[in-house]
C-alpha cells in the first residue's frame, strides 16, 4: 500500500531547502523522521543531513550505519515528543536538473519500500533557472515506485507523485536546530576529507613542498569561503530569530501583567 499524501512541517522543509542550496555542484541527501497515520498520511516532523560518501552523480546511497544512526535518533525522538517516530523517507537534492526522479532514484526509492510501504521520496531541484526569465526556481516533489509489471515477470518501476503540503509553523523544533546547525559540520568535515586525501596522495612521492603549502591554502580558502557564505548567514539568522523570540517573550509577560491587575481589580 503506498501512502496518501505528505505533510512536511515548515520547519523540516527548511532545513532540507537550506540543505538543497548549500552544495550547487553534487547531490546532498538526509533522511526524513516523522509517523504514518491510519489513512496512510506520512507526516515528517524533522530531517537528518547526511554526509555523501560517494559523490558522484546519481549515487545517493545510504550506508548501513547511517541507517541505524538515524534510526537511533528517530528513537529517541519518539520518546521526548511521546509519538511513534520512526525514519520514513529520504531527500535528495537536483542541482541544475529537474525536480523529477532518475530511474537509478526509482529504483532505490522502491528498496527502500520493499522494507517499508510507507517510505516516501522528495526531491529539491535548485539553481535551476528557468530559460525565459532566467529567474532561479526552487521545485519539490515527493514520490513513490509502483511495480507496473504483471505478477511473476521482472520488476518494471514506475514513479507515482504523492501529494505533498507543508504545514506552517511558528517555530522551528530544536531537533530541526540541531539538523540546521550541523550542516557547517557536515561541509567542514568534507573539507577535511578532501584536503587529507590530498596530503596522502601527495606523501611517498618526492615531497613537494610548494604543492604542501598549496594543499594547506586551498583548505585554508575552502574553510573562509564555508564561514563566509554558510556559517555566518546562518548565525545571523539565528541571531535575528532569537531578538525576535525576546521581543515577543517580552510583550507577553506584559499582556500577563496586565491582565493580573485586571484580576486583581
Ligand atoms: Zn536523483
Amino acid at each position: 500500500m503506498t501512502a496518501s499524501c505528505v505533510y512536511l512541517a515548515a520547519d523540516a522543509y527548511m532545513v532540507c531547502l537550506t540543505h538543497a542550496l548549500s552544495t550547487e555542484r553534487e547531490e546532498v541527501m538526509g533522511l526524513c523522521i516523522g509517523e504514518i497515520d491510519t489513512n496512510r498520511a506520512v507526516h515528517i516532523v524533522s530531517v537528518i543531513m547526511l554526509q555523501r560518501s560517494d559523490k558522484r552523480k546519481d549515487r545517493v546511497e545510504i550506508s548501513p550505519e547511517q541507517l541505524s544512526m538515524a534510526a537511533s535518533e528517530a528513537e529517541s525522538l519518539a520518546t521526548l515528543m511521546g509519538r511513534p517516530l520512526r525514519v520514513i523517507g529520504w531527500y535528495h537534492s537536483h542541482p541544475h536538473i529537474t525536480v523529477w526522479p532518475s530511474h537509478v532514484d526509482v529504483r532505490t526509492q522502491a528498496s527502500y519500500q520493499f522494507l517499508d510501504d510507507g517510505f516516501i521520496g522528495l526531491i529539491f531541484s535548485c539553481f535551476n533557472e528557468e530559460k525565459e526569465t532566467r529567474a532561479g526556481q526552487i521545485q519539490v516533489t515527493c514520490f513513490q515506485s509502483t511495480n507496473q509489471s504483471p505478477e511473476g515477470e521482472p520488476p518494471n518501476y514506475d514513479r507515482l507523485e504523492i501529494p505533498l503540503f507543508i504545514l506552517p509553523k511558528d517555530t522551528i523544533s530544536s531537533s530541526c536546530l540541531d539538523a540546521l546547525t550541523e550542516l557547517p559540520k557536515i561541509l567542514s568535515q568534507e573539507e577535511l576529507e578532501a584536503y587529507n586525501h590530498a596530503a596522502h596522495n601527495t606523501q611517498g612521492s618526492t615531497t613537494d613542498f610548494l604543492t604542501t603549502i598549496h594543499n594547506g591554502a586551498v583548505y585554508t580558502k575552502s574553510l573562509c569561503h564555508l564561514m563566509d557564505v554558510l556559517s555566518g548567514p546562518l548565525m545571523q539568522c539565528l541571531e535575528n530569530r532569537l531578538e525576535r523570540n525576546q521581543h515577543k517573550l517580552e510583550s507577553l509577560r506584559q499582556l500577563k501583567r496586565s491582565l493580573q491587575t485586571q484580576l486583581q481589580q
